[in-house]
């Protein structure tokens, strides 16, 4: 039977949007896994919130302090959220990049970071760009299974020079959804006497994630894909190396104190959130951890779970459809489809959906090129990738498994001009 769509509601679910034809359908979005629409409840506080913000922390004024209120109890929502243990820090930032390139800033001089060559790019750079103090990356092939991956990273961690070292991995990848070990290879990463770090931006929309559950070091996620607007993000995790290291940036609100010669660093938190901090991003995003929090995470991953099974189960009866999967289909993922259709490029085949079905999917590479272009079958340069989320409905998938057996049986009805040099987004 047809699931019931859960609370909590998001923005813009009831738009009408035009087709090529001239008829106009509800805007069936499959790229939650870019970035998600806002939920209703975001959207109600961010209207509360509006006629008080002010710049937080140093403002004496009656705006100021219910801001830096707001700003801080947003901080410690956003700590219950992750499961935070009571000493670890939460930082505020851009998004998962920006995480993970504070990360990469942070670790202790020489550390040894391992990390899997299918990681998106933002998990899988940062520890060799400039201003990283990484002394030494490791990058794992992709494996074969699960079990490889925590025999690979156990290898390369006890193999790793003596002194620090950290692990690097996704929790669910944003190509294929696949959920990846995080306990098991957390338990092997501290058996090495090793950190780990997750990446976790395309778990926490779709499933519940604890730090102290878990033991993971360090969590880094966005909010953007959690239902609240663009611009803020989250590190979250292990004060030492965050508190021992030199501010992400310098400015006002990092520094204690400046003197002539000198320059005196705040502590944790302020010392890496240098600059005026987006106070709006953050009460946006921790709004959307008490929205799916009070939802509940189970009954919202329960209800996502059976539209990916109607998905993958449509798609599984096009022939000339390929689902893309590192480790099989049974493997279990979160609400994400990659696929290609053989006949119709990625590229093609996303532009038709828009254009003729009110479809909207990603196509290309999705920042992790190593991943998808080992995935792809031969003949295919791209994919295209359909992500669910809590505004998806039945309708919507049906919609989306009969486009595509239909463009899979004819190919577009009309003709596109595609910029076909385009390689990722
Ligand atoms: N990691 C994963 C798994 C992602 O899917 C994304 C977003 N595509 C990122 C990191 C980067 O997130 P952001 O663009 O918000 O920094």
């Amino acid at each position: 039977s047809a699931p019931l769509s859960p609370q909590p509601d998001v923005v813009g679910a009831d738009v009408l949007i035009p087709l090529v034809n001239g008829e106009r359908v509800s805007y069936a979005n499959f790229d939650y896994a870019a970035s998600a629409p806002c939920l209703e409840a975001v959207r109600a506080t961010l209207a509360d919130a509006l006629p008080y913000y002010a710049s937080v922390h140093r403002g004496a004024g009656f705006h100021s302090q219910v801001s830096t209120d707001a700003y801080e109890k947003a901080r410690l929502g956003v700590a219950r959220f992750v499961g935070a243990r009571a000493d670890d820090a939460v930082v505020f930032v851009r998004g998962t990049t920006d995480a993970l390139n504070l990360l990469a800033r942070c670790v202790p001089d020489a550390c040894t970071v391992v990390v899997f060559a299918g990681e998106h790019h933002a998990a899988l750079l940062p520890w060799q760009h400039r201003g990283s103090t990484a002394g030494r990356v490791v990058r794992l092939p992709l494996p074969a299974s699960p079990e490889a991956a925590v025999e690979s990273a156990r290898r390369a961690l006890l193999a790793a020079p003596e002194g620090p070292r950290l692990l690097v991995v996704t929790a669910a990848s944003n190509v294929t959804g696949e959920l990846w070990p995080v306990e098991e290879l957390t338990a092997v990463a501290h058996a090495a006497g090793a950190r780990i770090a997750v990446d976790a931006a395309q778990l926490v929309p779709h499933a519940s994630f604890d730090l102290a559950a878990t033991g993971v070091d360090y969590v880094a996620f966005s909010g953007h894909k959690l239902y609240a607007p663009f611009g803020a993000g989250v590190l979250a995790g292990r004060v030492d190396w965050l508190r021992a290291a030199e501010p992400y940036l310098a400015g006002g609100g990092a520094t204690a104190n400046v003197s002539e010669h000198d320059v005196r660093w705040n502590d944790l938190p302020a010392r890496h959130e240098a600059g005026s901090p987006n106070v709006l991003g953050a009460v946006a995003l921790a709004a959307a951890c008490t929205a799916l929090t009070e939802a509940g995470q189970d009954t919202l991953h329960e209800y996502e779970q059976s539209l990916l099974d109607r998905l993958r189960t449509g798609l599984a009866q096009i022939p000339a459809v390929h689902d893309l999967s590192l480790w099989g289909p049974e493997h279990p993922r979160v609400g994400i489809v990659s696929f290609v259709v053989d006949g119709v490029p990625a590229d093609l085949l996303a532009a038709a959906l828009s254009a003729e079905y009110g479809i909207g999917v990603r196509d290309g590479l999705f920042c992790a090129h190593l991943l998808t272009r080992e995935l792809l079958p031969p003949g295919h340069t791209q994919a295209a990738r359909a992500s669910l989320g809590l505004g998806t409905t039945v309708e919507h998938v049906d919609r989306l498994v009969r486009a595509v057996a239909e463009l899979a049986e004819h190919g577009p009805q009309w003709e596109y001009a595609l910029v076909n040099e385009r390689v990722s987004p």
